[in-house]
């Protein structure tokens, strides 16, 4: 049985190997890539512990993406559920739409450091793009960000955005031509181009270091609720349930990170399930016991018996990932979170009904997973417990996905 560790960041539960519960993630990558691993591994752990480098970090989060973002009573939806208390953290309101900002600001500052001038980045949904060419921008670096061409079509909001903060967007049209053909060419790039560019991977995947650097990035989001519940409430609720959509797992590590050890807070994680009725789903945590490698880190993952990577579908880009964190294949092993799934049509009809019944949220695709959940538990439950969602993305880039489903023209 793997245990969590109390007092212990959920980054640092890893062995000598960056291996969590000794055998999920690790660095399984090409001999050339050891080095500038070596070095961000090095110059992370430095930074990570360096006054100076806090202040100016917590500088661009505040300053610059706004943090923190509101945390708020989602009354009409409570009162339509009849159960639970369903409270919201809309990190959409974080600048440029969802929590890829807080990863990007770290990257970039890191590259800074290292004096490096070309940032790379992988990108699904195309926030995680977005937000890499808007801070890349800012401090004068070049990005270059690789996206699938099947997300390039399906995600034009967000592509127009990273153009005009000047990032050349490569095309990847490998594979299902999705996030994760994305991720590997990004990798490949940075294999040849290591000694003046930094990598800047998008969510709590790849190699050991870069699960690391997100997850220490996106914690801050769990600090700022911890901060919000106990003003809301005056102390810590007894029954309370987080409830974050999984991708790679950015979000969700983030949302939780400050709950690890507060064992009345049930953490669950929504996978996308894909279309109803289809075997296809971007699902390992809830649908696949087999363990593989992906980005060179062991993983649950979506293959097939030959050990070959599947395709996966889901209407969220974002969540359209076959394989999953090293850090939430431990949660899961801990059986500190809980994982479950929802459809593309359950995703659709969650949005729906939050957006018409509070207006001011209105979410992705991705979390309108995670409030697909809340709309199937909270109805069941009493109105002491607490629900908070992560509404980590707004539904502005998904407009015309939408549209579509619904049947109008935009
Ligand atoms: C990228 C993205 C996701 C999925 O990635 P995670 O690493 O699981 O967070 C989910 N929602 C939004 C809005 C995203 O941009």
């Amino acid at each position: 049985m793997i245990e969590l560790q109390k007092g212990i960041p959920l980054i640092d539960q890893h062995d000598e190997h960056g291996y969590w519960g000794g055998k999920f993630g690790g660095s399984q990558i090409a001999e050339s890539l050891n080095y500038p691993i070596e070095e961000l591994t090095r110059e992370f752990e430095k930074l990570r512990h360096d006054e100076k480098f806090i202040a100016e970090r917590d500088h661009y989060f505040k300053n610059f993406v706004g943090a923190p973002t509101p945390f708020i009573k989602l009354n009409n939806l409570t009162k339509h559920l009849g159960g639970a208390q369903i409270y919201c953290k809309l990190v959409s309101k974080a600048t440029g739409g969802a929590h890829k900002a807080y990863n990007a600001v770290v990257h970039a500052l890191i590259a800074k450091h290292l004096g490096k001038t070309f940032i790379g980045g992988d990108t699904g949904a195309g926030y995680a793009g977005k937000m890499l060419s808007m801070v890349s921008a800012h401090f004068g670096l070049k990005a270059k960000i690789f996206m699938g061409a099947k997300d390039i079509e399906r995600q034009q909001i967000n592509v127009f955005s990273m153009r005009s903060y000047g990032a050349e967007v490569v095309p990847v049209t490998s594979g299902s031509q999705t996030l994760v053909n994305a991720v590997s060419e990004c990798m490949r790039w940075w294999t040849a181009e290591n000694e003046t560019a930094h990598m800047c991977v998008g969510s709590t995947v790849g190699p050991t270091i870069f699960v690391k650097i997100c997850a220490w990035s996106t914690a801050q989001i769990s600090r700022e609720m911890k901060k919000q519940v106990i003003d809301e409430f005056g102390e810590i609720p007894k029954d309370m349930k987080l409830i974050n959509c999984v991708g790679g797992g950015s979000s969700a590590a983030g949302f939780w990170n400050e709950w690890m050890d507060h064992d009345n807070v049930e953490l669950i994680g929504v996978e996308a399930g894909g279309p109803e009725g289809s075997k296809k789903h971007a699902a390992p945590l809830t649908n696949s016991s087999n363990l593989g490698v992906l980005h060179g880190s062991t993983q649950y993952v979506i293959q097939d018996s030959d050990g070959e990577i599947e395709e996966t579908e889901s209407i969220s880009a974002g969540l359209d990932y076959p394989g999953v964190s090293p850090l939430h294949c431990f949660l899961k092993e801990t059986g500190r979170a809980r994982y479950t799934s929802a459809t593309d049509e359950e995703a659709i009809e969650a949005f729906k009904l939050v957006s018409r019944l509070e207006g001011f949220v209105s979410p992705s695709l991705e979390p309108a997973h995670a409030f697909a959940e809340a709309i199937k538990i909270a109805p069941k439950l009493s109105k002491d417990t607490i629900i908070c969602v992560d509404s980590c993305g707004d539904s502005a880039k998904d407009a015309q996905i939408i549209a579509q489903r619904l049947g109008y023209k935009l």
